[in-house]
């Protein structure tokens, strides 16, 4: 399986538009991050896409505009799903519906971004929806994947505190997450390659940073782990100078094999 870190940036990009670079090197590239998404290839030739960022369409034009055959959610923020509306072009193109994953709660916030596609009954030609549950399997192609629950903040009464994560085989995508049961860290055992989101050097109330993120590796043991999601406290070559080479960060347009 490849997959293709397609942006690897925090909420507001780097540069952000009011504190640009932060910490951050602006004279290396690797340091300019478009927002979270990925793109994996299974092994089977299914392309999956993981969140469509605000800035989709022009990473996937920068991966060569393959064709996606399905579109995972992580969750409904705008950094994760504000790109939604680029991928009709996938829909149009050949005249079917494109599938979604993704729970319920983020079918909502999918069908409130793009109200002006889900007529009153609630339905689009051009998406068709999958309502997914934490831990419940299910397939593209011939790809199990595995839906983690994550907490994306402190308050798990909240509804909007929650995030998936998702196993692909021997690959973990894990972003957006603050908290996790141990369900989750019992389903992460034995992955190969781990993609974690990790905003910052600093505690955060919504997302794991970099010391927490270093005892989950620790726990969990992946062959490789690189990090995405990383704001403005995070440069890339100071992060490499710092921590093994088992743990990288990564970079927009940075691909690898599982
Ligand atoms: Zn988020």
């Amino acid at each position: 399986m490849k997959v293709r870190v397609l942006g690897c940036g925090p909420s507001n990009g780097i540069p952000s538009l009011s504190r640009g670079f932060g910490l951050c090197d602006a004279n290396n590239p690797k340091n300019t991050r478009t927002r979270s998404a990925v793109l994996i290839e299974t092994n089977d030739g299914k392309r999956i896409l993981i969140d469509s960022d605000p800035e989709i369409r022009l990473q996937l034009i920068k991966a060569g505009s393959p064709h996606i055959d399905a579109v995972i959610y992580t969750h409904g923020h705008y950094d994760h799903m504000g790109g939604a509306d680029d991928l009709r072009s996938y829909s149009q193109e050949k005249n079917t519906s494109l599938p979604i994953y993704l729970t319920k709660a983020n079918a909502e916030h999918f069908k409130e971004l793009l109200r002006y596609l889900f007529k009153n009954d609630n339905q689009s030609h051009l998406f068709d929806l999958h309502i997914i549950e934490p831990y419940k399997p299910f397939y593209v192609g011939n790809n199990e994947i595995i839906p983690i629950r994550q907490y994306h903040g402190v308050d798990r009464t909240d509804p909007n505190c929650l995030s998936m994560g998702y196993r692909i085989g021997n690959f973990a995508y894990s972003t957006d997450v603050k908290e996790m049961d141990p369900k989750g860290f019992e389903l992460l055992q034995g992955i190969d390659t781990w993609l974690l989101g990790v905003v910052t050097t600093r505690e955060n109330n919504k997302h794991i940073h970099l010391s927490k993120a270093l005892e989950w590796i620790d726990y969990i043991k992946p062959r490789q782990t690189y990090m995405t999601h990383m704001g403005l406290r995070m440069d890339y070559d100071t992060l490499c100078k710092e921590l093994p080479e088992s743990i990288r960060p990564s970079y927009d347009g940075f691909e690898f094999t599982v």
